[in-house]
């Protein structure tokens, strides 16, 4: 994949396009920011074939087949997804089912666009699956069009590319180099996160995250997710829990549970964290720092929800670095769920 970074670099996409011998993208966002999806394609001028502004979350297989439609009817020969992991969700499901070739310009920092994942929901069930034609012949990151990504969004969303790096270093597939870039991307979203709270126009601080969120994305796609991720889309699809609070309340609990595992995890983290020897405790004080969401009660969760979601998590074995016990479990969810410190 191609990747383009830099402040007004969304200035380049025509030629980005013409490079790759797109002549007409269909550009795709959510209705919130179909300001931000004309802004696109008045920057694709006569390469924009039009805007179809109604990505939702979990990619509904109806918008993908509008999707579709649309870019048929209007010529396109590619899609432009400008947004986060809902935008470039439709624009994979799009090239996945359609074969149209995706360019994604993400605006959050899920890092969906560095991955061959997708999902598609139909009759309510959501599918997901790898396969490499949905990953972007090209990527481009702009951090000027973060600015708009209000401070709590951008805490909790670089709070979620940081699980990515946190679980791409104890992964049952994980490799020297990505070891590397997860703990480069750590260092640079914890540095970079409490700048943008401080000053949330901080372009310095908004290129950064987006560089951690680029190499979070690039570990998410390189290796296989463990307790963290999978205890996140449980609450995510059972309760519809929102996705980036979820993932920024549940990542110190999950990493205080396997710390003892992965001692090379703790090293790294700890390196990337300025020294700490618990990095749980820190990610956990670092999220009070900036504010976000400390329980899962807050997020809507109520107590009896908990052994539903043990249930459901013990019933699909996956790697971990640490066994998962119902007893363990539970009490990783209860400590989550009240806001409790990890432990
Ligand atoms: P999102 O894409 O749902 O965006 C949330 C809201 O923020 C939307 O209304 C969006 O329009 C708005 N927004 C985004 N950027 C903005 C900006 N710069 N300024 C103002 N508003 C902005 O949220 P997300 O957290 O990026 O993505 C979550 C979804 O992505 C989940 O469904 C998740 O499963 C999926 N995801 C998939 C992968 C993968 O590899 N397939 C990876 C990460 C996330």
């Amino acid at each position: 994949m191609r990747v383009v970074f830099g402040a007004g670099s969304v200035k380049s996409l025509s030629t980005e396009l013409e490079r790759l011998g797109f002549t007409r993208g269909l550009v795709l966002c959510s209705p919130e920011q179909k300001s931000t999806g004309e802004q696109i394609a008045a920057a694709l001028g006569t390469r924009a074939a039009g805007v179809l502004a109604e990505a939702r979350m979990h990619v509904p297989a109806e918008v993908a087949a509008r999707a579709r439609d649309r870019a048929a009817a209007l010529g396109a020969d590619c899609c432009v997804a400008v947004g986060g992991g809902s935008a470039i969700g439709l624009g994979k499901a799009v090239a996945l089912e359609h074969g149209l070739p995706l360019v994604a310009v993400p605006t959050t920092y899920a890092g969906s666009e560095m991955t061959p994942v997708w999902g598609l929901t139909e009759n309510g069930r959501k599918r997901t699956g790898r396969d490499p034609r949905v990953l972007p012949v090209s990527v481009l990151y702009d951090p000027e069009l973060t600015l708009s990504l209000p401070t709590g969004m951008s805490v909790t969303s670089g709070l979620n590319a940081i699980a990515h790096a946190v679980e791409a270093l104890y992964a049952p597939d994980a490799s020297p180099i990505v070891s590397l870039m997860a703990e480069e991307a750590t260092r640079a979203l914890a540095e970079a996160l409490p700048s943008i709270v401080h000053t949330a126009d901080d372009l310095t601080a908004r290129s950064q995250a987006q560089y951690g969120a680029w190499l979070c994305g690039s570990c998410l796609g390189a290796t296989t997710m463990s307790l963290h991720h999978k205890l996140c889309h449980s609450l995510g699809g059972a309760l519809n829990l929102p996705h980036a609070p979820t993932h920024a309340v549940v990542l110190p609990h999950v990493l205080a549970y396997n710390q003892p595992g992965a001692p090379q995890t703790v090293a790294a983290l700890s390196r990337a964290l300025g020294g700490t020897s618990d990095p749980a405790r820190h990610l956990w004080e670092l999220a009070r720092q900036l504010g976000a969401p400390r329980s899962l009660h807050e997020l809507g969760m109520t107590e009896t929800d908990i052994p539903q979601i043990v249930h459901e998590v013990l019933t699909n074995p996956y790697s971990n670095p640490v066994e998962v016990s119902e007893q363990g479990l539970t009490r990783l969810l209860k400590a989550a769920w009240c806001g409790q410190p990890p432990h």
